[in-house]
């Protein structure tokens, strides 16, 4: 789960300048919309070859996850996003302090990336969960975004990135034990900024709650209803309108019957 480690950082991602590389280059490469910065003393520990091929693969995976956050939330942010790459040591040095356990990136006013050898699967997630924060940061224009929205959207579209979707086990099985004690947060209880302030299980439990909520949005009533939400909400800063005109129902309705499935289903 990147996303909470993510908020942790986002004051200290954001002042991290470019010139904080191992000793103070960086190399740059454009793709359609990204612009990606890589430490290039990446170049000596993983070789020239591997590591071009390494911000190759992942400019690729995030041009995959652009197009798809265009057709499945019609978000499509014309200004550059930046990537930095980050020699692996020189990740672990500068955030290993904040982060609470090993991460593959984390966004931060860039997406910041760990550097490798090969771009695997939980990268790619991680670069789709980035992303969506990436794109809403654009086209939200301002708005602080409650974290169930931001957080929950991001985790539905990087659930879909690889597989088939949905909530992991341990997440599914972390909602429906909080559903079964009455432990479920209330919307409003996940609506600061981020999950930051949250201990471990609660960030884990909120994570997992906003990711169940947008899901049971997308089943219950279709992935292209969840587009036109979220282009109304980042289009006019109010998600409950947004809700209304899309869903016919206000949040507060949408939320009771989010909570409702977990009743019938005697859990
Ligand atoms: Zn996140």
């Amino acid at each position: 789960m990147p996303g909470w480690v993510m908020v942790l950082l986002l004051s200290a991602g954001a002042a991290v300048a470019l010139d904080e590389g191992a000793d103070g280059k960086f190399s740059k490469r454009d793709s359609s919309h990204f612009v990606l910065f890589q430490d290039v003393d990446i170049d000596q520990s993983a070789g020239l070859r591997g590591s071009r091929r390494f911000e190759q693969d992942v400019l690729e995976a995030l041009e995959t996850a652009y197009r798809r956050a265009d057709r499945l939330l019609g978000l499509r942010p014309d200004r550059p996003i930046t990537v930095v790459v980050y020699d692996p040591d020189i990740f672990e040095a500068q955030f290993s302090g904040l982060l609470k356990y090993p991460v593959a990136g984390f966004y931060g006013g860039r997406i910041h990336v760990r550097g490798g050898e090969v771009v695997s699967d939980a990268l790619v997630r991680v670069l789709n969960h980035e992303h969506i924060h990436a794109a809403f940061d654009a086209e939200a224009s301002g708005w602080i975004l409650p974290a169930w929205f931001n957080e929950g959207v991001a985790e539905w579209f990087e659930a879909g990135a690889t597989g088939r979707g949905g909530l992991t086990s341990g997440a599914a099985r972390a909602v429906n034990a909080a559903a079964a004690g009455g432990m479920l947060f209330s919307l409003a209880e996940l609506s600061a900024p981020t999950f930051g302030g949250m201990g471990p299980d609660r960030a884990r439990l909120a994570y997992a709650q906003s990711h169940a909520f947008i899901n049971y949005l997308a089943d219950a009533h279709g992935e292209r209803r969840l587009r036109e939400w979220v282009r109304a909400a980042l289009r006019s800063g109010d998600l409950d309108r947004a809700a209304r005109r899309n869903y016919r129902a206000d949040l507060a309705t949408l939320e009771e019957r989010f909570l409702a499935q977990f009743v019938s289903r005697g859990n």
